[in-house]
């Protein structure tokens, strides 16, 4: 069979190849200060196709970003409208009905601890399946999105507002019992000014929850520059768990609980991964395959490469279950979530 053919027009956009940079310029350069721990040294460590940014890791605390950090305006292109698929829908059916009973598992752990009829704001809702579940159990759901596409089609008992930033969004001081960031955070140009717009919103005590993918994890040391969860140059920041916490005890939070363990996110990590490693299949293949497209499109591979990619995903699917398994017993998570409080009473920004 071929493995390289090229994809359709349009089928893959967001798929950038990622190469590591060549040891020999691999010595430290000047940075912007660190948004953690205030370093301006940097180490060279990915190149990205069609980029001229770098990925970048700190010298001192491992945190991974872009190297010069791009402009808002050259950040909206990373994202091509099919990123966010069909209204209410971004994958294909089957894919979608296990996500969405992975996420019933997800919001019961969401609305763990929350009472009667808690406030709850999810920064950067997209479409709102998050907020719409909460809804369900009774609570008062707002969402912030920076894309009006992306929370198009959004359940409609949620409050969104449409912002460039959590700052601009206007929510009043203490207003929330609980704010979720899942998988976004990393996504944002500036992690500080993020926490300190979530510290103020938060009520003293409110419980922030907070997921990104592990930079420190065995999934992504071990696969490099073909970490599906890489997602460059979406992701401005690659967060080592270390750095998380540090920059949100620094920011006004105590971390109370870290879960190593998604269903959802670290079995296909280790799969998709493992394909963009081993194999000269295209980029996350998988991902693409699985992704919605429009009723009536193309297939975004031939029949013979399709066929390959299901028998990948039956195949890795149980190692990398086991794998997930093995981390979160060694507290590596391919990507976390971290259980916060605000903790003090002023934002220490
Ligand atoms: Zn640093």
């Amino acid at each position: 069979m071929s493995q390289d053919e090229s994809l359709p027009p349009g089928s893959s956009l967001y798929e950038h190849g990622v190469t590591e940079v060549a040891a020999s310029e691999r010595t430290s350069v000047t940075v912007a200060a660190c948004p953690v721990c205030g370093s301006d040294e940097a180490t060279p460590r990915f190149e990205i196709e069609g980029v001229p940014q770098r990925m970048v890791v700190c010298t001192k605390c491992g945190l991974g970003r872009l190297h010069p950090m791009p402009d808002a305006e050259t950040v909206r292109h990373y994202y091509p409208n099919e990123y966010y698929g069909e209204p209410g829908i971004k994958f294909q059916s089957l894919v979608e009905r296990l996500v969405r009973i992975v996420g019933a598992r997800h919001i019961s752990f969401l609305s763990g601890g929350l009472r009667g009829r808690a406030r709850v704001l999810d920064v950067g809702c997209g479409r709102g399946v998050i907020l719409g579940a909460l809804a369900d159990r009774g609570f008062e759901v707002h969402g912030v999105e920076v894309s009006e596409g992306a929370a198009r089609g959004a359940d409609p008992r949620a409050e969104i507002r449409i912002a460039p930033t959590l700052a601009d969004a206007g929510y009043p001081d203490a207003f929330f019992d609980q704010v979720i960031i899942w998988h976004v955070f990393e996504h944002l140009e500036d992690p500080r000014a993020t926490l300190a717009s979530i510290h103020r919103i938060l009520k003293p005590g409110g419980r922030f929850i907070i997921a990104v993918p592990n930079f420190s994890s065995r999934q992504a040391r071990l696969t490099g520059p073909a970490w599906f969860h890489l997602d460059l140059p979406r992701h401005l920041y690659q967060f080592p768990l270390a750095a998380l916490n540090d920059l949100l005890r620094q920011t006004g939070f105590a971390p109370e609980s870290v879960h190593h363990f998604s269903l959802r996110q670290n079995p296909f990590g280790w799969v998709q991964s493992a394909l963009n490693l081993w194999t000269r299949l295209p980029r996350n293949a998988l991902y693409t395959l699985l992704h919605h497209r429009a009723p009536g499109a193309q297939p975004p591979y031939e029949a013979a490469t399709r066929r390959w990619l299901w028998f990948w995903l039956v195949v890795g699917t149980p190692i990398g279950l086991g794998l997930t398994l093995l981390e979160t017993a060694f507290r590596n998570g391919a990507t976390v979530h971290v259980v916060a409080r605000r903790s003090s009473a002023a934002s220490p920004l």
